[in-house]
């Protein structure tokens, strides 16, 4: 492996390699389940969604006007067109239209067979219940008209296995008539906290301790990711209860997530029980927070759980989490997760950076009085400081090419909230 220039380390793993190598060693969960349309946000449509229907079913006005063949219409002067009917949405006009006739038509009604356009009834020079005077002018066919399957046309894929549902999906699988949907069974994925020193909330804190945030952010991680979370707790530095945890993961989960014990320098047992139980890399890789990881899989009894060993501190238990697990899980979820596009922001102050490694900060994106997007990071980057993560609406990605910035250079900032 190359030799990193600025840390020395003869080992390290550049970060796009390392997800790589993990998704690479993922495969998709079958199980699927059926559930009512109204239960599926968030969840993975299991096969492709195909539109039993034309949407809209019929062609249909897009305005509230006069339905007319537009052969009637006169460039030169203006027409009078007999109106020989009524359309409304929901209730269509039944009879024929001839040459020199029209039908008033209101947005959503069908555009009768004998029509090919519709005019806005703004532009009626006169109009009686019986008919209607319309300017010189011409019109097209098709003007106005929603045409039968411009939104989704019957026996096409309305949407793609994979996709992960969301409240527009929603709508439009209602506007199929569907109301039972296959989906990807959820994942159950266990987690747990190790280290000697962590105390859960509820008990008090001795000298030396520290409260166990990580099973709290894993637990919020793994919700929107949309994974069932068993939370395993607290578990001793100690060989059986780690071998214990992981045997309990392996028969109730599909993977497993620790936090904590897998730096080179840690003496405790969570690395040696992951070697003895599975098939575990451990890594340093060339990004910060969030150097050290383990990842593999892990067996006991014929059962399996994939699994990622995180470092212990809180911020790079989050930004592992995102930039390596949460990419595996929606591979094994079944799910083709929607890209996360990084945007140009321009950053506000200085950053230091070493070349060779990803760093991820933690940022306030905002639009400044000119229009431009800037980002200034949320102060202290220490990998324990959670509060600068709580602060942060983004984060800014610094690449491994990257060296240190000036204010006003141009960031990549991805960040954390989409609209959907
Ligand atoms: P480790 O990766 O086990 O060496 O832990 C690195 C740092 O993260 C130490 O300061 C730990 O006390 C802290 N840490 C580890 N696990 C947790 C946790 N679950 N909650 C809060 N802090 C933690
Ligand atoms: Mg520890």
């Amino acid at each position: 492996m190359q030799a990193s220039p600025d840390t020395g380390d003869t080992d390290v793993l550049p970060v796009a390699k390392a997800l790589q190598t993990i998704l690479s060693q993922v495969s998709p969960i079958t199980d699927t389940e059926i559930l009512p349309l109204k239960q599926t946000l968030g969840r993975v449509l299991a096969a492709d969604l195909i539109s039993p229907i034309d949407v809209p079913a019929s062609d249909n006005s897009a305005m509230d006007g006069y339905a007319l063949l537009s052969a009637d219409l006169d460039s030169q002067h203006a027409v009078t067109l007999r109106i020989v009917g009524y359309a409304l949405a929901g209730h269509a006009h039944h009879g024929g239209v001839n040459a020199g006739e029209c039908v008033r038509i209101m947005t959503g009604a069908v555009v009768p067979a004998d029509c090919d356009c519709v005019l806005p009834q703004e532009i009626a020079e006169a109009a009686s219940a019986d008919e209607v005077t319309l300017p010189a002018r011409s019109a097209r066919a098709g003007d106005n008209v929603r045409l039968a399957g411009e939104d989704l046309a019957k026996g096409q894929a309305a949407l793609k296995q994979g996709r992960i549902l969301t409240p527009a999906d929603i709508g439009l699988i209602a506007s199929l008539g569907i109301g039972d949907i296959t989906v990807m069974r959820k994942l159950r994925v266990a987690h747990f906290s190790t280290g000697d020193e962590l105390r859960s909330v509820g008990q008090a804190l001795d000298e030396g301790s520290v409260y166990d945030s990580n099973r709290y952010t894993l637990h919020g991680m793994l919700m929107r990711a949309g994974c069932e979370p068993l939370d395993l707790g607290v578990i001793k530095d100690d060989p059986a209860s780690i071998e214990s945890a992981f045997q309990q993961a392996c028969k109730q989960a599909d993977a497993v997530i620790t936090s904590g014990g897998v730096s080179a320098g840690d003496a405790d047992h969570t690395r040696q029980m992951m070697n003895k139980l599975g098939d575990v890399a451990f890594w340093k890789l060339a990004m910060r927070p969030g150097r050290p990881l383990a990842f593999g899989c892990i067996q006991s009894d014929g059962h399996h759980a994939l699994m990622f060993g995180l470092p212990g501190n809180p911020v790079a238990v989050m930004v592992s989490f995102y930039f390596f697990a949460r990419p595996a899980l929606m591979k094994l979820a079944g799910a083709t997760p929607p890209s996360l596009p990084t945007i140009r922001a321009i950053s506000l102050h200085g950053i230091q950076k070493k070349t060779g490694r990803t760093e991820y900060q933690r940022g306030i994106a905002s639009r400044s009085a000119d229009g431009q997007l800037s980002v200034r990071v949320t102060g202290a980057q220490g990998s324990g400081i959670l509060s600068s993560m709580s602060d942060a609406n983004c984060m800014i990605v610094l690449h491994d090419d990257q060296g240190s910035l000036n204010a006003g250079d141009l960031v990549d900032v991805l960040m954390f909230d989409g609209l959907m």
